[in-house]
């Protein structure tokens, strides 16, 4: 997808720092962290919104949550973490490319 930055991240065109890749996802540090760990976790498919979601795109979320479930000693959030998905304009939604917040390795306000 032209003008992407998370596609021109995934690939390789834009450096990031990166945590875990497969062949479907990329897990890397958010470049302006809100929490002490700040990762983002993105399809390499470019989707902007859940809305989009069909059945392939929804088993690809689901194993992009259960991946980060299944590192979360290896990323630090052994003690908990919070997943955001921020959706559109009011959400603050900047980065039409669909990521999901990995907000950990502190305690989180709630509020
Ligand atoms: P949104 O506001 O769309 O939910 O989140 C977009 C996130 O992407 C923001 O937290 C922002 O800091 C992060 N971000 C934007 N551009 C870049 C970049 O070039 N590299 C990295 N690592 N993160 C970025
Ligand atoms: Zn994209």
């Amino acid at each position: 997808m032209e003008n992407c930055i998370f596609c021109k991240i995934i690939a390789g065109e834009i450096p990031s720092a990166k945590v875990y890749e497969d062949d479907e996802m990329l897990i890397f540090k958010d470049i302006q962290p809100k929490a002490k760990i700040h990762l983002l976790c993105v399809p390499k498919q470019h989707f902007a919104y859940l809305a989009e979601l069909d059945e392939e795109k929804s088993a690809l979320l689901g194993r992009m949550l259960k991946k980060v479930a299944d590192l979360r000693g290896e990323l630090g959030l052994a003690d908990g973490y919070r997943l955001v998905i921020n959706q559109g304009e009011l959400a603050g939604q900047t980065v039409r490319h669909l990521h999901v917040h990995i907000l950990g390795g502190e305690k989180l306000d709630w509020e």
